[in-house]
């Protein structure tokens, strides 16, 4: 790597951010291409966030992710949103068009490139479950409903299931509880666990035994790298991931909406692993 006063600077903000793999995943990508950029992390306090874009301005930042706890709050800085952005009422990534500021959130339009892509699965006119009703649920909702899937949502608070239903083309909730999820399995193909439960020692409600080699079944999860619910899954053949993938995809889209340059996918799933 050879920086200089010409080196473009990427970056991602959030709180904590140390633990970030998208340094190493983006980082690779500008080696990989040998384009003279470089993305670093930049811990940005509880708060803080609203600033970032005018710093983003003032030190000629060409790109940013934002993540936790940050999607919501770096909104109302920015010049322009995504209809993406916009629905999803978050934002992932942010582009510099001059001093224009661009919201974008890739996280949805990513998991649907995974499964499209990596998977082999086209979304459109398949019944989807998704788990959950936070941010990373309403961006992978929103984008299945847009890609032509069904999507039912069951999240332990109803309330936003609800919400996140209302958003999505062809959004219906069922009861975060066994019977109803188990009830919904048999018609779905496509499963996905968009809460942070279901790590070892955790339970999703519902009934592994009604999985089969009908469903695939993405755990948004990627640390650790197997769930009880993928290993299941896997033993009731299903096709099952985690959410690798989806981290992999939306980088790549936020790569390519910065560089204008296709990302290498390959380089940047070896940088995860
Ligand atoms: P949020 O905090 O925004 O939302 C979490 C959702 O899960 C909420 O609906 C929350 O319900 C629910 N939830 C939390 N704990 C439990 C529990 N113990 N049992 C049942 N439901 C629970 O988080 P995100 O949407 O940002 O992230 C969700 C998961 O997706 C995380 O594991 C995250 O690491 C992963 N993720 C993966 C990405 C990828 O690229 N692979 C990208 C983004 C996220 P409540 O509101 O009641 O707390």
């Amino acid at each position: 790597m050879n920086l200089s006063g010409a080196t473009s600077v990427a970056g991602i903000i959030g709180w904590p951010v140390d633990q970030s793999r998208s340094p190493a995943i983006h980082n690779a990508a500008f080696a990989a291409l040998g384009l003279d950029w470089i993305y670093l992390a930049f811990p940005v306090r509880p708060g803080d966030a609203s600033g970032a874009p005018a710093a983003m301005r003032a030190l000629g930042i060409r790109g940013l992710n934002v993540t936790m706890p940050h999607k919501r709050e770096v909104m109302a800085a920015l010049d322009e949103l995504s209809p993406e952005a916009e629905r999803a009422g978050a934002v992932n990534t942010i582009v510099a068009d001059g001093r224009r500021l661009i919201g974008m959130n890739t996280d949805g339009p990513g998991f649907v490139r995974f499964l499209e892509r990596d998977v082999g699965v086209v979304p459109a006119g398949r019944r989807t479950l998704v788990l959950g009703a936070g941010g990373a649920a309403r961006a992978v909702a929103l984008a299945l409903g847009d890609a032509g899937a069904d999507v039912v949502v069951a999240a332990r608070r109803r309330d936003q299931a609800d919400e996140v239903a209302a958003l999505v083309k062809n959004g219906r909730t069922v009861p975060y509880d066994a019977a109803a999820i188990d009830g919904e399995l048999g018609g779905i193909s496509i499963l996905v666990n968009a809460t942070p439960a279901g790590r070892e020692g955790e339970t999703l409600p519902l009934d592994p035994a009604r999985l089969g080699d009908g469903h695939v079944v993405v755990d948004l999860i990627y640390h650790p790298e197997t769930t009880p619910l993928v290993r299941t899954a896997l033993e009731r053949g299903a096709k099952a991931f985690n959410g690798i993938g989806m981290l992999v995809h939306q980088a790549a889209l936020s790569f390519e909406a910065w560089t204008g340059v296709p990302a290498p996918i390959d380089a940047m799933r070896a940088a995860v692993a």
